[in-house]
């Protein structure tokens, strides 16, 4: 099942009749919580916001039908930001309370966002199995490469030799690559966008919701505090739409070799596939489960007690 809900069909489409414009129920500012963020004057996230407000009133979804979860970090706020559900949770937790969300209300659009550290350091545990399993949500990581919310210390995706607060002489790690990780993950659907392109970064996040499965937003979302603005128009310029017949998307080695070209960052959507949803399967598995009645837990309870 989509995460999107279904639009009502107009009235007069049985009919062939010249159809009226429907007037859009709710309108951007619908999304907005009356929070001012707080994030530093020039920060990505605030693109990041602005796309998500955007991808909400495109697809006319009802706050209330929407669940924003996060984990901590800088862009993790988020959810305080948008008029949905939301729950600002714990360090890197962010992926098992949004699926235990999704579990229990199948029906809700399930939004995940978070930074690079909290997804891909203490959190990166999470990331294989709900892109393996193909749970019905949308993750937009925000990617600053810096932990920009305890000051500048290093992330798992900044780059060799950068100097940080707790790297004085330069980093001596590589670093992560999210996009070839989420594809050897298995995501079946991923798309990198930049904060400062909020136009394609929420027409990539409407996608993201509505594909059938698990999709993954890499967003890169520079921290103009500990990278400075230096680093941003680096970005901006390294950043390039991926023209329309450059590969077919269904092409998983076609979206490595993207996915692995760190010089040119590629934006729009990199892979999609279709594959069952976790959901669909937990579905199918109680149904034949129950047909089966061969494991009540009853039974297997007064098996234990019996011993
Ligand atoms: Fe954004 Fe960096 Fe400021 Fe955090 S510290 S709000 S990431 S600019």
């Amino acid at each position: 099942m989509s995460q999107t809900a279904q639009m009502p069909a107009p009235a007069n489409a049985a009919s062939g009749a010249p159809q009226a414009q429907t007037e859009n129920k709710y309108c951007v500012n619908d999304y907005k919580s009356g929070l001012k963020p707080i994030w530093c004057a020039g920060c990505g996230d605030y693109g990041v916001v602005n796309a998500i407000y955007r991808a909400l009133n495109m697809l006319q979804l009802a706050p209330e039908e929407v669940a924003i979860i996060s984990g901590i970090g800088c862009s993790s706020r988020i959810p305080g930001y948008v008029s949905t559900y939301g729950f600002n949770t714990v360090h890197g937790r962010a992926i098992p309370i949004a699926s235990g969300v999704k579990m229990a209300s199948p029906e809700t659009t399930v939004i995940i966002a978070g930074g690079d550290g909290d997804g891909f350091a203490i959190g990166g545990g999470h990331m294989p199995h709900v892109a393996r399993r193909n749970t019905n949500m949308t993750y937009i990581v925000m990617d600053n490469q810096i932990y920009g919310l305890t000051k500048g210390q290093l992330s798992p995706t900044s780059e060799y030799q950068l100097k940080t607060t707790t790297t004085p002489y330069g980093s001596i790690d590589t670093p992560l690559n999210i996009v070839s990780l989420a594809l050897s993950y298995h995501v079946s659907f991923l798309a990198r966008g930049f904060a400062g392109d909020i136009n394609q970064l929420a027409d990539l996040i409407k996608q993201g919701i509505e594909h059938e499965g698990f999709s993954l937003v890499h967003v890169i979302s520079p921290c103009v505090t500990y990278r400075g603005m230096e680093y941003f128009k680096t970005m901006k310029e390294k950043c390039v739409p991926l023209p329309d017949t450059f590969y077919d998307p269904t092409d998983k080695v076609e979206a490595f070799k993207v996915a692995e070209n760190t010089k040119t960052l590629y934006t729009g959507v990199i892979f999609k596939e279709k594959r069952p949803t976790f959901n669909d399967n937990v579905t199918s598995l109680i149904y034949e489960a129950q047909k089966d009645k061969k494991y009540e837990v009853d039974d297997i309870l007064d098996q234990y007690l019996a011993r």
